[in-house]
């Protein structure tokens, strides 16, 4: 396996931000600049992903990144070099910690959304203890929506409930009032047809980001 050293995504530099609290440089800080690596084409992704999020941020280029690392020698997705995990943003006035989740959550899920947009499986907040404080996002499966997703539909709840100001709840379980919800908030938002078309679940992830940074923008 061909792994690529990287420092910096869309021209950001990247940081960890894991070292022991007292160092100062401890999760929820700025960290201080690594040198992660993953597979090519895992970069390559993760430049796309990036460089997007930073064209439609409406707080422009951020100046860190921070990261709890992407390829590590253990089973699962970071072991084939096809994993990141997300801690933070900062950009000059403006940031994103993954843990803030309910004091931020437009923030948040505008993220979310553009990185939807690039990797199939999102682990974050809503779906285990282990991911509150980070977003881990992997290639191992494909984008696109799926029913029996937990991770996929936790969003989608949140994504309706926050940003588009739809009344649900989050379980991550797609049953009638999710189903009932989600085709009121496409029609809404001029989508025709379910998520389950590739096109239709890029088109709700492309809205949803693009107003949920306007929201966190005005708060
Ligand atoms: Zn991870």
């Amino acid at each position: 396996m061909a792994l690529k050293v990287f420092s910096s995504l869309a021209g950001v530099p990247l940081h960890y931000d894991r070292y022991p609290e007292e160092s100062g440089l401890g999760y929820g800080t700025r960290g201080k600049p690594f040198k992660p690596r993953a597979t090519y084409e895992m970069v390559q992704t993760l430049e796309e992903c990036f460089s997007a999020l930073f064209q439609i941020s409406p707080f422009g280029k951020a100046e860190v990144i921070t990261s709890a690392g992407a390829y590590v020698s253990k089973p699962g997705q970071h072991g084939k070099g096809q994993a990141f995990d997300l801690d933070g943003i900062f950009w000059e006035d403006k940031k994103l910690v993954a843990i803030e989740y309910p004091r931020n959550p437009h923030l948040y899920l505008a993220v979310e959304s553009v990185i939807r947009q690039y990797f199939g499986t999102v682990l974050g907040y809503n779906y285990n203890s282990a991911h509150k404080d980070h977003f881990h996002f992997d290639m191992g499966s494909a984008v696109r929506f799926e029913k029996m997703s937990k991770s996929r539909v936790e969003y989608l709840q949140a994504a309706m409930l926050y940003i588009h100001g739809f009344q649900v709840g989050i379980d991550g379980v797609w049953g009638p009032e999710t189903m009932e919800v989600s085709s009121s908030v496409l029609e809404s938002l001029g989508i025709k047809g379910g998520l389950s078309a590739k096109k239709n679940w890029l088109d709700f992830l492309e809205k949803s980001a693009v107003l949920g940074f306007s929201l966190a923008d005005g708060q």
